[in-house]
This record gives structure tokens, sequence and C-alpha cells, in this order.
């Protein structure tokens, strides 16, 4: 979500005048996009504005702007601790950033602008898109949950649905600049709909980016156990753009914990959904985030936990070790595990499912994949002569180029050579290489910029034809 949010910031910036520096050019402005569900994200943010005092102070004129969730917690707090912070915005309003720079210049005093509630989705700003290939498209912001080790409901607010019309008009705009794959975010995507009534939105949402054409790939995050209907897994098996990758957050395999992180679903239904994913996409690949020593958790929660994973045979897991977030009601609970205990159980955790994504990964070999091609995935390339991509079950695949020179964007077809727990090898020739309009703008340094989408009424169906940005793809 931040991610994507850092791109709209810097699509808003482009449009109010300003250009990105180049790396060893001293920047007019730094924009810190903050995010608070980071361990330490205060003590980080305040030692990086530490940091940036000296250059302000060689630079003079140069602005310095924090926003994102910290932003929304601590207010006025930061420009009290770091009075050199020019401005301070939300969660809400970040379409106020250029507007709040220019009164910070003109006034010469910082300002501090925090919404309590979203003023307009923020699709409906501009966004210069990190990838020529891939790209987020956001359905929904907020949460109505009240997990009780979550700091994002009380910094992002109630959900907002964006209008099925609006979705599908962004992805055909970045499917008009030559990209691929679109990932569909939300806190809960499986409430989707909830705002304008439509419990079975998400599911025709997928089934109606089926029609889209030129569009290979559909991924989303993150589905929530609670909400999760048979309509979205009938609509993921039938819908073939649709990835067969799931990330869906267990939290715990307990049921009394989850009843303590007020997460409303058990194990037993969890691993229920789990069931029909797999017998109606054999091939489904699962991932999921686990938190480990959330409070009062015991030995005997923590096996509860170790048997939701060997029954579910993730792909993968984030693993997480419970650490306290400020202004969460978990912060506030009594047994607090201790730091060692937690650690243990941890490592235990992250050894069982190493075992099973290896096994998982090594049952691949021999068979051939479609990889599209990616960039900054693989550390060892360089010295390995491999490239990188990802499967469409969202595996990360090194494979040997030989001759073919795939660019990232470009899609190739390899055949696994090798299972490693976190990633595959393929080191034969490759069985096919297509060149896409992706992996040109790649190769040429293009990436897409999309204005801002806003249209009438919810609605399914084609999307209505959308200008895309006049200036088309521009050079970074
Ligand atoms: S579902 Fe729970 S963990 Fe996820 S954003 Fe909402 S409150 Fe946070």
């Amino acid at each position: 979500m931040n991610v994507h949010d850092s791109e709209r910031l810097a699509g808003l910036l482009e449009e109010a005048g300003y250009t990105a520096a180049s790396g060893d050019q001293t920047p007019d402005l730094m924009v810190l996009n903050t995010c608070a569900v980071r361990e330490n994200a205060d003590n980080k943010l305040y030692g990086n504005l530490g940091h940036l005092l000296p250059k302000k102070k060689a630079h003079p004129g140069m602005q310095i702007a924090v926003g994102g969730c910290l932003a929304q917690k601590d207010k006025g707090e930061i420009v009290k601790r770091a009075p050199w912070v020019d401005v301070v915005f939300g969660t809400h309003n970040i379409g106020s950033l250029p507007t709040l720079l220019e009164r910070a210049r003109h006034n010469d005093e910082a300002q501090v602008e925090i919404l309590e509630a979203l003023e307009v989705f923020p699709s409906s700003l501009p966004a210069r898109r990190d990838s020529a290939y891939s790209g987020w498209v956001s359905i929904s912001v907020g949460c109505n949950n009240t997990c009780t080790f979550c700091i994002v409901p009380s910094l992002r607010g109630k959900e907002k649905d964006r209008r099925p019309g609006e979705v599908l008009a962004e992805v055909q705009a970045l499917v008009d600049e030559g990209v691929l794959e679109v990932t569909l975010l939300g806190q809960n995507v499986n409430s989707y709909g909830v705002e304008f009534g439509d419990r079975l939105a998400f599911g025709k949402l997928l089934r109606a980016t089926g029609g889209i054409d030129g569009l290979e790939r559909v991924r989303f995050t993150s589905p929530h156990p609670k909400d999760f209907t048979d309509d979205v897994i009938a609509a993921m098996a039938e819908t073939p753009n649709v990835c067969h990758q799931l990330h869906m957050p267990l939290q715990s395999g307990s049921d009394r914990v989850l009843k303590a992180m007020r997460r409303s679903y058990r194990s037993e239904r969890y691993l229920g959904i789990i069931e029909k994913v797999r017998a109606a996409m054999p091939d489904a690949a699962l991932t999921t985030d686990i938190i480990v020593g959330f409070p009062g958790e015991t030995e005997e929660d923590f096996q509860g936990t170790l048997d939701v994973v060997r029954q579910a045979r993730f792909m993968g897991a984030f693993t997480f070790q419970y650490s306290k977030r400020p202004g969460t009601p978990a912060a506030e609970m009594d047994a607090q595990v201790p730091k060692q205990v937690v650690q243990e159980r941890y490592d235990r955790l992250v050894a069982l499912q190493e075992e099973i994504s290896w096994e998982l990964n090594k049952e691949l070999v021999g068979k051939t994949l479609e990889v599209l091609v990616s960039t900054g995935e693989g550390r060892k390339d360089a010295d390995t002569r491999r490239m990188s991509g990802r499967a469409r079950d969202g595996r990360l695949v090194h494979f040997t180029p030989g001759d073919a020179n795939p660019r990232p964007g470009d899609v190739v077809e390899a055949t696994v050579t090798y299972g490693a727990p976190h990633h595959l090898v393929a080191d034969g020739p490759l069985v096919s290489h297509r060149r896409t309009r992706a992996g040109d703008n790649s190769e040429a340094g293009l990436r897409p910029k999309t204005n801002g989408i806003s249209l009438g009424l919810p609605g399914f169906g084609a999307p209505p034809v959308m200008a895309t940005s006049e200036e088309g793809c521009a050079v970074r």
C-alpha cells in the first residue's frame, strides 16, 4: 500500500513540475513516506530526520515533507521534535502535498495537515509507476476490522471501496501502456463491495479483469479468511488471467489466540478454504503471514500454529515475532511472551516452513514454467549469469538466458533444474522467449504514468475507454 502511495506522490509531484533528482544531486525536496506497521518505525523516522538536518543546512531552500501512517499518528509532534521539517501530511490527504509545500515556502512556516477521513480516493490522483510490466491498482483503502495487534484501522480509517468501473479503467490504462500484470490491492479484498452493498463484488471484479485484452496476469492482496466466499475461488479458477496464487494471512493456528487477536475465523474455517482452493486449483500456490509470540500464546497454542502449517503446506510464509505497536490493544495486554521464548518458537516455525517450501519446490524439477522476467529480484544474477522472474504462481525463478537476451517485461518459458526453499533454478536452454511491449518499454527506460481515474456510478462490464497520460510513457 505504501509503495503504491509513493508512486502516487511521484506522479503528483511530477504534475506539479518537480523532476526526479539524479543519484549524486542534492534534491530540493525530500519526501519520507512512513509506515507505522514496521517495528521501530518511530526511531527510524526521527533518526533519518536527524541525518537530513545537515543536508538541509548546506542546501538553502531544501524542503522536507513527512507523510504516511507515522505522520498520521504523530501529527504536530513531528515538527516539535524536528522543527526543520516543512510539511507533515497524513494518509487521507496525500493529494495536498504540492499545495502544502507551496504554502510552507510562501509563509516560511511548517505546514501540518492531517485529515481524519479520506478526502478523495487516492487513485483519483496521478501516479508515476515503478515498473513497465507490473502495476498496483487499489480497490479499497482502510479496514473495518479491529485486529488487536494492528495499527492500520486507526491510521487508515474505515474501509472505502473504489467503484468497479474506476478500478477496471485504471487496469485498462495500465494495459494500454504495455503493463502485463496487475495486483489488486486492499487491506481486505474479500469485503470489497461492503460500501455499495454487493457482497460478491470482488469475485465479479476478478471475472471482469478477464475481459481486458492484453492483461496476462491478475493477482490480489490481501484476502481475509473471515470474509472469503466460494465465488472468489470459482472466479479465480474460471478466469484464465487470474493467477493461481493466494496469500491468505493465518496469523495463528490457535483458536484461542485468534480470538485474542480479534480475528473472527477459526483454524478449521481457514483450512476449509484451503481445501476448496486446492480442489478447484490443484496447482495453487499458497502463502501466508504468521505472528509468533502474541501475548498469552502458550506452547500448546504454538503447536496449533505448527499443525495448521503442516496441513496447509504453504509455498512460503512471512513469519513475524510479535512486538508491541504503541496504540494497539495488544500492546496493553498482560502475559507478553519473553523474547527468548518467542525466538525459540520462531526458529522452529521457520525450520518447519523451510522444509515444506523446499519439498514443494523440489517437486517442480523438470516442469516448464512461464516466467515474467523482472528486474532486481536476483541478487546474485551478475555472478551466476542468470536472470530472474516470477512464475504465474508467484514463485521466484532464476534462469539462464542463453543467447535469447530477454528484457525485464518479456515472457520466457524455462524448465526447472533445481528447487531451493525460496526459489527455483532453471539452467537449461529456454523453451521459448516472447518479446513484449513491456520489454520494449523496460529496455527504453520508460515507465507508465496513470492519470487520476474517477468515473460515474458503480458497475461491472467492459471498462470505458479512458485517456491515458498525454505524455504516454516518460523517461525517468
Ligand atoms: S484485517 Fe486486521 S490486520 Fe488486516 S488491516 Fe484490518 S485490522 Fe489490520
